[in-house]
């Protein structure tokens, strides 16, 4: 068992740990520093599982980046490319609904593309998930190399 961070060993304790409170496996030096973020930014914990399997796959993901409005789930930068985690479809308001759309044209604003992806989809559909985003930050490449 290996750290999903820093690939360092991890035992049996730590692994558990990490796993029941994070559902991924991380050190104890990472999954404290995980933990604090979550806790900071009330983080949903599809967003650093989808964060490490997109480590994984060889991109640079970032976890609550501040775009200088907001502190975003996970932020690609190198294609401008902001993922919010959805959790609480049924609670959304007016209110949420429009400051929403109001984040997305300032993200738009500043070159940035903003996708939502529902919390349940990382937690049946990991893998899936994972390649549609790749398939994303090629489309965006590809569009960054026209300009
Ligand atoms: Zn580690």
């Amino acid at each position: 068992m290996t750290c999903k961070d820093c690939k360092k060993e991890i035992g049996y304790e730590a692994h558990k740990n990490s796993v029941d409170t994070l559902g991924v496996e991380l050190c104890k030096r990472h999954h404290q520093l995980v933990t604090k973020v979550v806790a900071d930014n009330k983080t949903p914990v599809e967003a650093v599982q989808l964060f490490y399997a997109l480590k994984e796959v060889g991109i640079s993901p970032m976890l609550e980046w501040w775009d200088g409005h907001k502190s975003v789930d996970i932020a690609i930068s190198r294609v401008k490319l902001n993922i919010e985690i959805d959790t609480d479809y049924q609670l959304i308001t007016h209110e949420q609904a429009i400051r929403d759309l109001e984040e997305a044209m300032y993200s738009f604003k500043n070159g940035f593309t903003t996708i939502r992806v529902p919390h349940i989809v990382i937690k049946y559909y990991l893998a899936d998930t994972v390649k549609n985003i790749q398939g994303i930050i090629e489309g965006l490449k590809a569009n960054i190399k026209v300009v």
